[in-house]
């Protein structure tokens, strides 16, 4: 389809992909530009960054990952920019090759990377903690786990270094199933709470979140990925499967709807948009206090989630012993 084609957008150079929500043939320079100024373009919409803000990027080793690095070390000074890699201690999954060629890709770029776990936090890994899990009964997805952990220590660091943004690689795939996912549960709070026209969270103990690829279709962080050669973590993580099934189902209409619509994802989350952007809410939403870990928790909680869901399975306070710094790596 693409042989011998020339770039519809520059007509000069070869064109290498086929864009299908613009119906357009695209060379590789062209492609990752319009990548670079789509993400721009949504940061600018939504006001995510300004200049003196210190970013935590939240960076897995995946292709989505690498692109939030790649279009933000171009366009901010690399001392505003921090990444964070978690390693959950997935038995098959986390690679150290792949957190090394990360940090090293990360420190090439004159960036400081911290690479951590859920063991440094919670003195478990995801593994130990879902064998424990399982043999209480929770009912509990290793997910569930995987994800409370993950944000609190993406928030831990970012509090740490002083950071006063926590970007993460949530691509518009991942943002429009959430966005369905809200809407079947008539859970308007989190449609409202998860965009970025929501009022910022008043709590000097929570940073504040911003998705800059939140337009980016997965398959275009995977052709960027691709076209820079950037070195990708490829094993999927083996508890994939358990993903809560309402989600799996959405995530595969998607896809089917996507292909038969070119740009229906983006029609989609635009009109989300239009709509949330309309629904204001007077206050800025006030948190309480977990008396357990001291982190932040919903207002009227005794417990913040975390805590109260190790606890079930006897693991008590998740406390950081040992914290690294800027820099490190291991
Ligand atoms: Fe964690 Fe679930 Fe993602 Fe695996 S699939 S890394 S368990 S959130």
């Amino acid at each position: 389809m693409l042989k011998g084609k020339l770039c519809d957008n520059c007509k000069t150079r070869r064109a290498e992909v086929f864009q299908p929500h613009t119906n357009r043939m695209l060379c590789r320079e062209c492609f990752i530009e319009d990548i670079n100024k789509r993400v721009m373009n949504e940061i600018k919409r939504w006001n995510m960054i300004s200049s003196d803000d210190t970013i935590l990027m939240a960076l897995s080793g995946g292709k989505d990952g690498y692109v939030l690095l790649d279009v933000l070390s171009r366009n901010f000074k690399s001392n505003k920019l921090v990444a964070l890699n978690i390693i959950e201690g997935i038995h098959g999954y986390n690679k150290e090759e792949d957190a090394k060629i990360l940090a090293r890709t990360v420190k090439d770029m004159g960036i400081d990377v911290i690479i951590t776990s859920a063991k440094d936090y919670t003195g478990y890994s995801v593994d130990e903690i879902v064998k424990k899990s399982i043999e209480k009964g929770t009912g509990l997805t290793p997910c569930t786990y995987c994800g409370l952990i993950r944000r609190r220590i993406m928030n831990y660091y970012a509090r740490e270094i002083g950071a006063n943004k926590l970007a993460t690689a949530h691509n518009l795939d991942d943002e429009s199933q959430t966005a369905l996912i809200n809407i079947l549960k008539g859970d308007l709070a989190s449609l409202i709470k998860q965009h970025p026209s929501a009022k910022v969270i008043d709590d000097d103990m929570l940073v504040q979140r911003i998705k800059p690829l939140r337009k980016i279709y997965e398959w275009e962080t995977a052709t960027y990925s691709f076209l820079k050669g950037f070195h990708i973590q490829e094993t999927e993580c083996p508890y994939l499967e358990l993903v809560p099934t309402l989600r799996a189902k959405i995530r595969r209409e998607l896809y089917r709807f996507e292909r038969e619509n070119p740009g229906a994802l983006l029609k989609f989350i635009g009109l989300i948009d239009d709509i949330v952007e309309n629904i204001r809410t007077q206050e800025k939403p006030r948190l309480g206090r977990c008396i357990k870990c001291g982190e932040p928790t919903a207002l009227g909680r005794k417990y913040c989630k975390l805590c109260e869901m190790l606890s079930d399975i006897g693991i008590e306070s998740p406390r950081y012993l040992n914290i690294r710094k800027r820099g490190i790596v291991v």
